[in-house]
């Protein structure tokens, strides 16, 4: 059996990020919640397309350039089709890409609530010793990567950062000082566990 448990946490931001917008109704910087809805704009064969944000005092709308001055030829006809009809699913994609919101309108304000879906890929939690952890980030969070741990794994974060001291916790390819920084998409984290009295435990809310 092998001695290392295996998973795969894909994790999804909970709360879309909201733009900062210099607003010119109400004055001041203010933030704008997502409306869920795309405008497409065609103009002869140009296509535009916004994901509209509006003002959360006053209702003023802001939109977020989703395609500029695209040829209809160089589009999808699936995707076009998806656009137009709000598809929820391209509304999550625009509405939760954090760099590219931060990109277009300057500040952003992101929250760090995330649901993570845990999937066992090799090993038991009960013969194990170490884990090795791949991490999936779907979108962008502010949320740090030992708070996510010591909130998934019920560790301390005091303990998190005595583990990486001794080098029994290790992040790829972030190195130095990745416990401390956002959870990015592709990390791999391993945590040597052996002798610990709450292996098991932390073995098994590792892929619970
Ligand atoms: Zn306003």
């Amino acid at each position: 059996m092998s001695r290392t448990l295996c998973a795969r946490w894909t994790i999804a931001p909970a709360i879309a990020p909201r733009p900062l917008i210099n607003c010119n109704r109400c004055g001041g910087f203010k933030p704008y919640r997502c409306g869920e809805k795309f405008r497409v704009n065609a103009n002869g064969k140009r296509i535009d397309v916004w994901l509209i944000y509006r003002c959360v005092d006053c209702d003023n709308s802001w939109n977020f350039t989703v395609l500029e001055r695209r040829n209809r030829r160089d589009i999808e006809p699936a995707l076009l089709t998806a656009l137009e009809s709000n598809d929820p699913a391209f509304v999550r994609r625009y509405a939760f890409d954090g760099a590219m919101l931060r990109n277009r309108a300057g500040r952003i304000e992101e929250f760090p609530d995330v649901t993570v879906r845990k999937e066992l890929l090799d090993g038991e939690p009960s013969g194990a010793a170490a884990l090795a952890l791949e991490l999936r980030l779907e979108g962008t969070t502010p949320l740090r990567l030992d708070r996510l741990l010591a909130g998934e794994l019920g560790l301390s974060r005091s303990r998190l950062h005595a583990l990486d001291d001794r080098k029994r916790l290790t992040v790829e390819p972030d190195g130095a000082r990745a416990l401390r920084k956002p959870v990015r998409d592709g990390l791999a984290v391993r945590i040597d566990l052996a002798g610990d009295a709450d292996c098991s435990a932390v073995l098994s809310a590792a892929c619970r």
